[in-house]
């Protein structure tokens, strides 16, 4: 282990923070302290109760893993019984019909005419596909792999609700396993044979907290660290890289050797004095887009098609939402008596080019469940709960790589790193185990100098 790194400031206890906590503690490395703008910790990944006895989550979060370690970590924060394993039951609501998701796999519930407009579109997209062409950007990526019908029909109108920004905009190199793409042999056979194609991707299987919600894992894992590593109501407002000094709100000083922030980059790199002014500005051109989640708390249960589903999207313009979650089937201690109450959880996306009234929201969300047939009439309402997550989506744009590269390489160069949801900047390793392997493989790098190998800059 290096000895001589001295004490360690982390930014931000969500889960990119909590990694790094968890990994120095069990490094049996002191010298550090977590500093948290919020009175909890969690970040995005918090869960709350409200006054009904209503839990919700910042939008639907599901619980699963690329790595073993984090594996071993969520076995550590929840005995096994605290935990409940679910099957993905997922589905799109469009054309006043619900399709199993993913879409591209069961174009069959279709009209007609629409799986026929699909199958048209992939076989010009594979033919084409053969020939090459030019892709710049995520619009032309999803008409080039899919072709024109399956993106004009969902592809384009579901990602433009849940982005918020231009799709020409948006780099398409982030994929990965976000987005299933497309076989077209197995398309045509599941429409034939008349099957369902529904088990694609990393969580078709998950796990839910049984008690808690989401927050309850990180609070868990705030235990394993210790109450004593944690400052709450401490915002960073001000570093000063040559003296090692930071300033909370209400200019507290605390000294520091390394920092590591887990907060927006484009806000870091504004709080460190001295920063370049070209490279903050160009901090300042990272996208991104917020989320305003409504909780509705309901009476009785839901009707029997949304008995076992876990989430729906949304692609269409009768509501505002681009997906919602049955809160109530991911545990059953989501709502105050099973027995007599369940639960709706809505997302709608939010940014410049989509603005959304903060006032109209809450009626807004119940209307688009009416129009969406989710309930059939806003009596059986108890309980009404509404976020606002102004940093939800770091949006993959064109640019976004490049600006990564020089805003984060010039902050190492003064030892400020920064990881995470935000704090990193990239949408493909930022859920809740990349974050918080960001976290672990960033200590592993300053304090044994590993390669981290979940962030990189490419
Ligand atoms: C709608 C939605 C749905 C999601 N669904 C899933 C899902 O199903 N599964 C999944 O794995 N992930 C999901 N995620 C992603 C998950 O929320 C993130 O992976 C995770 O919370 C990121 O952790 P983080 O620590 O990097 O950032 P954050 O959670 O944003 O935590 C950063 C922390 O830093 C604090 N902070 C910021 N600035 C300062 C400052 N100046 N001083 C002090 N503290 C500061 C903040 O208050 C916050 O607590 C979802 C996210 C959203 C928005």
């Amino acid at each position: 282990m290096r000895k001589d790194i001295g004490k360690i400031i982390i930014l931000g206890a969500g889960p990119t923070g909590l990694g790094a906590a968890y990994r120095l503690k069990e490094l049996g490395y002191d010298d550090f302290i977590v500093l948290e703008r919020e009175n909890h910790i969690g970040g995005l990944s918090a869960s709350f109760e409200d006054r009904k006895g209503f839990t919700w989550d910042i939008g639907g979060h599901i619980q699963f893993s690329h790595y073993r370690y984090f594996d071993r970590v969520m076995e550590k924060c929840l005995n096994r019984e605290d935990w409940l394993q679910h099957k993905r039951d997922s589905w799109i609501w469009m054309k006043k019909r619900f399709i199993p998701y993913p879409f591209q796999n069961n174009i069959r519930y279709l009209p007609n005419e629409d799986t026929w407009k699909c199958i048209k579109g992939l076989i010009e997209a594979s033919k084409k596909g053969m020939r090459g062409g030019k892709v710049r950007n995520f619009r032309e990526w999803m008409f080039h792999v899919f072709g024109k019908g399956i993106a004009e029909e969902f592809m384009v109108p579901y990602n433009r609700k849940v982005w918020a920004h231009p799709l020409g905009q948006m780099s398409y190199r982030w994929i990965g396993d976000r987005v299933s793409v497309v076989d077209l042999n197995k398309v045509v056979e599941k429409v034939v044979m008349g099957k369902d194609d529904i088990q694609w991707g990393p969580n078709s299987t998950f796990k839910f907290p049984i008690k808690g919600g989401t927050g309850a894992i990180w609070k868990n894992t705030g235990e394993l660290i210790g109450e004593n590593k944690f400052r709450t109501r401490s915002e960073v407002r001000r570093v000063d890289p040559v003296k090692k000094e930071l300033f909370l709100a209400g200019n507290k000083k605390i000294d520091y050797d390394v920092l590591l922030n887990t907060g927006p980059l484009d806000k870091f790199a504004g709080m460190v004095d001295n920063f370049p002014p070209a490279l903050r500005k160009k901090a300042k051109t990272l996208k991104y887009s917020s989320v305003n989640v409504v909780g509705i708390g309901l009476k009785g249960k839901p009707r029997d098609e949304l008995k076992k589903k876990c989430w729906m999207y949304f692609p269409e313009s009768d509501c505002p939402f681009y997906r919602v979650t049955v809160f109530s089937n991911y545990s059953p201690n989501n709502v105050p008596d099973s027995k007599l109450y369940w639960s709706l959880m809505a997302e709608t996306s939010e940014s410049k080019y989509k603005p959304v009234s903060k006032d109209r929201i809450v009626k807004d969300t119940i209307d688009g469940f009416k129009a969406t047939g989710l309930i059939e009439n806003k009596s059986g309402i108890v309980s009404k709960w509404s976020y606002r997550a102004s940093y939800a989506y770091p949006v993959p744009s064109l640019e976004r790589d490049g600006i990564l590269k020089d805003v984060i390489l010039r902050l190492e160069k003064s030892e400020l790193y920064s990881r995470g949801r935000f704090g990193g900047w990239k949408y493909e390793m930022g859920n809740q185990d990349h974050s918080f392997m960001q976290g672990v493989e960033w200590v592993d790098r300053v304090v044994s100098g590993k390669k981290e190998k979940t962030y990189s800059l490419k």
